[in-house]
């Protein structure tokens, strides 16, 4: 075991998806044509008036109701000053005193060990613009700025790579069940800021660097693995850590410094004149409270222990909100637990992929999966046709059953039918025929196969199986 003992806090900015901008009502969209979701306000012009938008208050509530923070029912805007060219006003309208949620925590599983990690606020804010590099120059794109959101603080409790990437996770999987944000770590609406020192054991905690702006787990994981390395480095040679501000470069994977650490004193906080602060009452929190749907944690449990899950299976349909709720509202319906979740694993999952995305794409409500399951169950189409009514209703309103008819697809239950059909197969397949009354019980197999094929998968297996039994037996 190294002597020493890594540090890590973490501050993690999480874009809201309201409609709209914080204080404008300018879209709150990513991409866009540069400068074009963009007002005299969310560009600086001097003289506008912001205007609050309320569901991001809300949004930034919920967040702190769903991982147990205290509500300030009074809390305020005040304005960090800088300058950078994504900045146009020169300041940027945050809370520093009295944010919106005080306290809470997040706890998560790493290396198969529970672990709680508490929060020490959460506050709400508007974003910068954006620098973009090209061909020797520097443009810049304010359709972000003024995107809502908030920024959450941990208590320094993280003490590897390993935790803060689960705890990551962990949020990423709250919020986004929450529905206040999509925390799409590729376009930029989750990033990360490191802090973070080490110490000998026993003693004060050291001296920490903080590296900013990580956007994907990735570069978090890496960029904490090469601060160690680096500041173990630094204590072993007999230096000192000095506290900064780094950048982490992710093509070199190297982290470098950018700039001594501004404390809060050299933004020169002080209140926002042109807002109101946001006052709520308890009913108003309350009201939020309830809009909040069961998160990830509560449904895994639930999934094990009341519908006879199993773990893996749990995590599994627990992983996408979409997918959860589809299974939820399926059984809902009155499908089985255990034939609905292998559906939903099988078929779900893998036609809602898309290549090179993340997460899963439902095309299907609950009540056409429940649908196709019910057919299934009562026979009316086996499974491997129940696929081809999948791919039909996908993204349509089609009901199941009206699929099953465009198809042709209705499965024959029809005994007399079957037979005629098991007796012509097996007249077909003399040599076959004669290796199951040698004893070979494979054949089948081959011959139900055969029938499928024959009928496209229209016949009802199990008959199909009892008849070529029989029909072999005594022919
Ligand atoms: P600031 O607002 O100046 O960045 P804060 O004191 O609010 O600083 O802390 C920011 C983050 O740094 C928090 O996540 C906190 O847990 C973490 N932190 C504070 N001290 C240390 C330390 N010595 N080592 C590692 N992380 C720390
Ligand atoms: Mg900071
Ligand atoms: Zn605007």
């Amino acid at each position: 075991m190294s002597e020493y003992i890594v540090t890590i806090g973490l501050e993690v900015h999480c874009e809201l998806k309201t409609e709209s901008k914080l204080f404008c009502s300018c879209p709150n969209k990513f991409g866009g044509e540069p400068n074009s979701h963009t007002c005299p306000i969310c560009s600086g012009h001097p003289g506008t008036m912001p205007v609050i938008n309320k569901k991001a208050v809300e949004y930034a509530i919920k967040a702190g109701c769903a991982i147990g923070s205290r509500i300030n029912k009074f809390s305020k805007w005040d304005r960090k000053n800088y300058f950078y060219p994504d900045l146009p006003k020169a300041w940027q309208t945050s809370q520093y005193d009295l944010p919106l949620c005080v306290g809470g925590e997040i706890s998560f599983e790493v290396n198969g060990e529970e672990k709680t990690v508490h929060m020490n606020r959460i506050h709400l804010e508007e974003d910068a613009g954006k620098l973009v590099h090209s061909g020797g120059h520097t443009a810049v794109d304010y359709n972000r700025c003024g995107v809502p959101l908030i920024e959450c603080v941990t208590e320094p409790e993280i003490h590897s790579a390993d935790e803060a990437v689960a705890f990551l996770e962990e949020m990423i999987s709250i919020f986004r069940y929450s529905g206040i944000s999509d925390c799409k770590m590729q376009e930029g609406s989750i990033r990360a800021d490191v802090n973070l020192s080490i110490a000998k054991r026993g003693e004060p905690l050291g001296t920490r660097t903080e590296t900013k702006n990580l956007n994907s787990l990735r570069s978090v994981r890496r960029a904490i693995e090469a601060e160690i390395a680096r500041q173990t480095d630094v204590l072993e040679s007999g230096g000192r850590v000095v506290q900064e501000t780094r950048h982490f470069d992710d093509a070199s994977g190297t982290g470098y410094g950018m700039r001594s650490k501004e404390d809060a004193q050299d933004y020169r906080y002080f209140p926002e004149p042109d807002l109101m602060p946001v006052v709520m009452t308890d009913e108003d929190i309350e009201r939020i409270k309830a809009t909040l749907p069961e998160l990830k944690a509560a449904r895994r449990k639930r999934y094990t222990e009341t519908l006879g899950l199993s773990a893996y299976d749990a995590e599994q349909l627990t992983d996408e909100p979409s997918v959860a709720d589809l299974f939820d509202g399926t059984v809902a319906l009155g499908a089985n637990p255990k034939k609905a979740a292998n559906y939903v694993m099988s078929e779900i999952m893998r036609k809602g992929k898309t290549e090179g995305e993340d997460g899963i794409t439902v095309g299907v409500t609950a009540k056409q999966l429940a649908e196709i399951l019910a057919l299934v169950d009562k026979g009316e189409i086996n499974l491997v046709a129940s696929k081809d009514v999948l791919d039909k209703i996908w993204q349509s309103g089609m009901s199941a059953s009206e699929a099953v008819d465009a198809l042709g697809l209705r499965q024959n239950n029809d005994v007399g039918e079957i037979e005629k059909l098991v007796r012509d197969i097996i007249s077909a397949n003399p040599g076959p025929a004669q290796d199951f009354r040698n004893g070979n019980e494979k054949v089948l197999s081959f011959f139900v196969g055969q029938l499928m094929k024959a009928t496209r998968g229209k016949i009802n297996p199990k008959i199909a199986g009892e008849l070529v039994r029989k029909l072999l037996t005594c022919s």
